[in-house]
């Protein structure tokens, strides 16, 4: 049995792990675009923007890892076409690689922004994405960042540790409203103006000008460098032209198999028909990309899976560090337990009286008691929910 990952993502290393740790003794090829072996993305918006990790951290394993795992890994080798029928994939070099059993991890692409000039705007996804960014953001540099989303918050808190003048155009009142309804946006708000980020909020960018942001209120913002984050697009390039079925991903069952049962999805592309949530998710983190690459590498080689884990995010912006469990929409109620104007506290989002996602601000190992709660599925009471004096575990005991 021949095995296959093309993308050299998180998804795609966490998959080869998995195989040879489960004991899978044959060959395992690992085609990836990138010229880095593959790298935790995270930092690179964060602990390395900031200069407090070492580049040397974000790789998931070292070169002789893959040396020693007997693990095939070609990397600066673009997959260019999957042919199902003869179960082989082409690169870009012409060679072909043949498989017997496929896992596509190839991850996103970030959105370019699509106004004049917008190609000026610097993008973020890669190491040497990074790199730019941080050689161009100093004590003096005039910074617009465009998106109030993770990245772009992200972005915009490392430039200002830095000394940069920030400031942060998006297109909602609040940034991340659609993520986190308006209660808890409105404590990211105050947090980045708190550490002096300008916020110019439901406003959009309509042109980037060699000096200048230009928004459709007529302001024009002084920019020596613009970096957007206005989200990024499932790389389903090569499934969608084998004729797999791909609508917003790759559909894939609780298996992470595709339509074609030799070929697995894990990662950011994958939309997963989620055992637990009893709906189909595809879900663009890093927890994510950990789990479904194990558990895609596990199915491959027979075993059986129904993959049920909750979504999971973190972020840490300024002294404000977050975890958050589940799905719920923004507009869902909300319970808070603890001190919200003091960033110290657990929000949790019902859905039909049950908690159906919760947060975890600047409050750790809590985050599991969280997501059992939500597991549990049971109806609260909001009295209790909201007492730090209860514990979670009684919620539902
Ligand atoms: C700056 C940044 C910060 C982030 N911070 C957080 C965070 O704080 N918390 C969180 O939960 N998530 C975070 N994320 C999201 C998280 O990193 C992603 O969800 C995760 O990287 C997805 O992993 P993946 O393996 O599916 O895809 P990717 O990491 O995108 O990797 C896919 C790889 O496949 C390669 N590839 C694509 N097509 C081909 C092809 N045809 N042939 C060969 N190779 C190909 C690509 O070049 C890429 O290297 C962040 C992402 C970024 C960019």
């Amino acid at each position: 049995m021949t095995y296959v990952v093309v993308g050299g993502g998180l998804a795609a290393a966490k998959a080869v792990e998995a195989l040879r740790d489960e004991g899978f003794e044959g060959p395992v090829t690992l085609i990836a675009s990138e010229t880095d072996r593959p790298y935790e993305r995270p930092p690179l918006s964060k602990g390395l923007l900031l200069g407090t990790e070492e580049l040397e951290s974000v790789f998931v394993h070292s070169p002789q890892w893959y040396r020693e795992h007997d693990v095939d890994l070609r990397l600066g080798t673009t997959a260019t076409e999957l042919d199902r029928s003869a179960k082989v994939v082409r690169l870009a070099s012409g060679d072909e690689v043949p498989y017997e059993r496929l896992l596509l991890a190839t991850g996103s692409t970030p959105r370019r922004l699509p106004v004049p000039g917008g190609e000026r705007a610097l993008l973020l996804r890669t190491i040497p994405d990074s790199h730019r960014i941080s050689e161009a953001v100093t004590a003096t540099t005039r910074v617009v960042v465009i998106g109030s989303g993770w990245i772009g918050l992200e972005v915009a808190a490392a430039a200002r540790s830095r000394g940069a003048q920030v400031t942060v155009v998006g297109a909602t009142p609040l940034p991340l409203q659609k993520i986190l309804g308006d209660r808890i946006a409105q404590v990211f708000a105050d947090l980045h103006r708190g550490n002096g980020t300008e916020l110019r909020l439901d406003n959009h960018v309509v042109e980037v000008t060699e000096t200048e942001v230009v928004l459709a209120d007529g302001a024009r913002l002084p920019a020596d460098v613009v970096i957007a984050g206005i989200g990024v697009t499932p790389n389903v390039g090569l499934a969608a032209d084998a004729g797999l079925a791909v609508d917003n991903g790759v559909l894939v069952s609780s298996s992470l198999a595709s339509s074609d049962p030799d070929i697995f999805a894990a990662g950011d592309i994958a939309n997963i028909e989620h055992a637990f949530l009893g709906h189909r998710v595809r879900v663009e983190h890093w927890d994510v990309a950990i789990h479904t690459g194990q558990a895609a590498a596990r199915a491959m080689l027979g075993q059986p899976v129904a993959y049920d884990r909750l979504p999971y995010f973190f972020t840490d912006q300024y002294d404000l560090g977050m975890e958050y469990i589940g799905t719920a929409p923004a507009d869902a109620e909300v319970v808070i337990r603890g001190d919200l104007a003091g960033r110290e506290f657990l929000a949790f989002w019902l859905v039909d009286g049950r908690v159906a996602a919760g947060m975890n601000v600047n409050i750790w190992d809590v985050n599991d008691q969280i997501g059992e709660l939500i597991k549990s599925r049971v109806t609260v009471d909001r009295a209790r929910l909201a007492d730090p004096g209860v514990e979670l575990a009684a919620l539902h005991a």
